[in-house]
Formats: C-alpha cells, sequence, structure tokens
C-alpha cells in the first residue's frame, strides 16, 4: 500500500495552515476514491514560529483528516531549508511531496504528479511558475539575476521560476536526506542528485494569508548560501585575488624594522 507524506515546513502560518489542510482534506479525499490503494501522512514542521501555528498543528493533528497528522517543532527559526530537512527525514512515505502551507503550491495539482509518477518514467515531478506576477518587480529582477550568474558559475542545474514544490519516489528522497550539510540550498540540491524530473509549469498564485517571510536581505544572503554551496568560483575568485596582490620580493619587507638601519 503506497504511502504519500506530505513535508510542509510552517514560519507564523497560524491563518495559512487550516486553509492549507481544508484543501489538502479535499484532494486527499479525492485521490483515495480514484486509488483505493494509496495512503497519506502529513508531516509539519514548525520553525520556531512566534504565533499559535504550533497549537494550531496541535489542534489539526488531533482533529479529524483523511490523514495522518505528525508535527516537528524547531527550539528556533532555523530557516525553511532547515524545516524541509527536518520533515524530509520524518516523512516515511514511498512518495514526498514537500509544499509551503500559504497556498502557493497548489494541493490541487497532487493528483496529476502522482499519476505521471505512475504512467510515466519519472523520478519526481517538479513545479515551474511560468510568471512572476503578484511580486515586488525589484525582487523579480534580482532573482533573474541570480539564476543567470548561478547557472553561468555552477554546474549544478538550477531553474529559474523553479518551486521547491515536488513529488518524489523514495530513492530520491534518500538521496537528498543523505547530503547532510547545515547551510543547504535545495534548488541546488535536486540539480545535484540528478534523477528524472518531469517539469509542471503553473501560473503564480499569491499567498491565502499572511505575509512572505523573506526580506530582501534575507533572500540576498540566501542567494550567496546558494553561490557557495554550487561554485567552486569564489573560491577561486580568491585565490587569484591573492595571487595578483602577492607582495612583490623586495627585501626590506622581510626584515625586521632593526635590520633596516643595517640596509645601507
Ligand atoms: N518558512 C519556514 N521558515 C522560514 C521562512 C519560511 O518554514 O524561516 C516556510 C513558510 O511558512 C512557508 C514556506 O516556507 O510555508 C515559504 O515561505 P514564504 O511563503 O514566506 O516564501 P515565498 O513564497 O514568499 O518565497
Ligand atoms: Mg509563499
Amino acid at each position: 500500500m503506497p504511502l504519500i507524506s506530505i513535508v510542509v515546513p510552517c514560519y507564523n502560518e497560524q491563518e495559512s495552515l487550516p486553509i492549507f489542510l481544508k484543501e489538502l482534506d479535499g484532494v486527499v479525499h479525492a485521490m483515495t476514491q480514484t486509488h483505493p490503494d494509496i495512503s497519506f501522512e502529513a508531516v509539519l514542521v514548525d520553525d520556531g514560529s512566534a504565533d499559535a501555528t504550533l497549537t494550531v498543528m496541535k489542534a489539526e493533528s488531533a482533529a479529524s483528516h483523511p490523514y495522518a497528522i505528525h508535527w516537528y517543532s524547531f527550539s528556533r527559526n532555523f530557516g525553511k531549508e532547515a524545516a524541509l530537512f527536518a520533515g524530509l527525514q520524518h516523512a516515511k512515505g514511498d512518495y514526498v511531496a514537500t509544499m509551503d502551507a500559504d497556498m502557493q503550491d497548489p494541493p490541487s495539482l497532487l493528483p496529476q504528479m502522482y499519476e505521471i509518477l505512475q504512467t510515466e518514467d519519472y523520478d519526481n515531478v517538479a513545479t515551474r511558475r511560468t510568471t512572476r506576477e503578484g511580486e515586488p518587480p525589484i525582487r523579480s529582477f534580482c532573482a533573474r539575476m541570480f539564476y543567470k550568474i548561478i547557472n553561468r558559475i555552477s554546474k549544478a542545474d538550477i531553474v529559474d521560476g523553479a518551486r521547491d514544490f515536488r513529488l518524489m519516489k523514495r530513492p530520491m528522497v534518500n538521496a537528498i536526506i543523505s547530503m547532510g550539510e547545515y547551510n543547504r540550498f535545495s534548488k541546488g540540491i535536486y540539480g545535484w542528485v540528478g534523477f528524472k524530473t518531469k517539469w509542471l509549469p503553473y501560473v503564480n498564485v499569491n499567498r491565502v494569508a499572511g505575509e512572505t517571510k523573506w526580506s530582501f536581505w534575507s533572500l540576498l544572503l540566501y542567494s550567496i548560501d546558494g553561490i557557495v554551496a554550487f561554485s567552486t568560483a569564489p573560491l577561486s575568485l580568491a585565490a587569484l585575488t591573492g595571487i595578483v596582490f602577492l607582495p612583490h620580493r623586495h627585501p626590506g619587507i622581510y626584515r625586521y624594522p632593526g635590520q633596516n638601519a643595517c640596509l645601507g
């Protein structure tokens, strides 16, 4: 009996999470009608939320859903990447989906994604948004620049517009978990581990409640994490700078001040 795990990182999602789970209820219900052999679990990771997200998770796990809810809670806010990693480590499914809590990753795409993995020869189905509508123009511009730069200097295939919303088969999940680095950049890791990916384009959706957790600076730092993790360009640049600025061999430089007095 195949199990599908839905991993959801949550940071201050007290309003979005119940809406998301309600939508997921409907999707799971429909999918189990057409495929009576599959079952689901939701793996919710509270990333040190300051609002009532954890209380909501506990209440939802006790409420009635057509799937089990397992929740985990961080001691502080570690960031989405750490929450995704913890969720993947605890997911038991033969198939694992990673999704945001704010409905920007529409649960309604799950049946189509599962169908593709059943009928076509792919290891995972990944989503890519075709527009950046609703996003501040400066953020879109910086994102485009980032993808241009990283794909020029890195061997990992990092797709512009790719979301972290994927449905993966177990072998791919295991490969991702085996990469245990602390400063994670999932978009690079997905490309790095390989496997056959089917891309599913969809039109961008705005978040259902609350606000984005990314500030300009946090995105900038995240993009630097990505560049440092998946390219040797910064290291080469540092080495090259070091060589260029090597001091010229002048005897005075290598002597102690006292010795200079003897030079003449
Ligand atoms: N998130 C998280 N930790 C963080 C920031 C975000 O777990 O420090 C979660 C958030 O709750 C949501 C997902 O990651 O489920 C995407 O966050 P957000 O919607 O803010 O990002 P955006 O869609 O604007 O890129
Ligand atoms: Mg979002």
